[in-house]
């Protein structure tokens, strides 16, 4: 006979951080996939209360579940920002269930968010690698990347405009004079049209009576 049942839904396997479990057949959204196991901590207790590990899973002030045990497969679910699973806390029988809160995929890593105390102890000083935060910072690294970029560009079109603003200095008297007498050379144009567009109207009007004179 096998030693794991393959009843479960799941198994023991290699994730971005280390050890992680990973679905083996699909789990529906709602089902319990595993309960977190282990000794029970009383807080009232000076011996309990002075046991420490990173698998100490607490229920409430006075029970904490140490599931440091080998037993508990569970201590091998990673905390995940967006997970696809979820602690279920049952405080009277002093248990800890996790349960899927998303269909999960064979294949799939199993996550639940371990809390902010856990989360800003453990994982805020060293970097989350749940795969939303490394999505997130691959995000950012290429928003980063981006900026630089377009920094670079401006810098660069800063130096061209700088060169040709210190060559417009040094002929920019000669620019305004050519664009003043441009300028005037316009003015005197449409001057001239808009007098021989006058003079035309004029002679329009003194050839009719002339035309009429000459039909009558
Ligand atoms: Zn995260």
């Amino acid at each position: 006979m096998p030693a794991i049942s393959t009843r479960k839904p799941y198994r023991i396997g290699r994730s971005r951080t280390g050890l992680g479990l990973f679905a083996t057949k699909p789990i529906k959204k709602g089902t319990e996939i595993i309960e977190y196991i282990g000794p029970l901590l009383d807080s009232r207790n000076d011996k309990h209360d002075a046991i420490e590990n990173k698998y100490l899973f607490e229920i409430n002030g006075r029970w904490t579940i140490d599931g440091s045990t080998r037993r508990n497969i569970a201590r091998y679910i990673n905390h995940a920002c967006r997970p696809n699973a979820e602690s279920d806390v049952q405080e009277r029988k002093r248990r800890v269930f996790i349960r899927a809160i998303k269909n999960i995929a064979p294949g799939e890593e199993i996550n639940y968010d371990y809390g902010k105390d856990y989360f800003n102890e453990f994982l805020k000083p060293i970097g989350c690698k749940c795969a939303s935060c490394e999505k997130k910072r691959k995000l950012a690294r290429a928003e980063a990347r981006a900026a630089k970029a377009r920094a670079a560009k401006r810098a660069a079109a800063r130096a061209v405009n700088g060169a040709a603003a210190s060559r417009a200095k040094t002929s920019a008297r000669g620019s305004f004079a050519r664009t003043s007498a441009a300028k005037s050379v316009a003015a005197r144009g449409s001057a001239r049209s808009s007098a021989r567009a006058k003079a035309k109207s004029t002679a329009t009007s003194a050839s009719r009576p002339a035309a009429k004179r000459q039909r009558g």
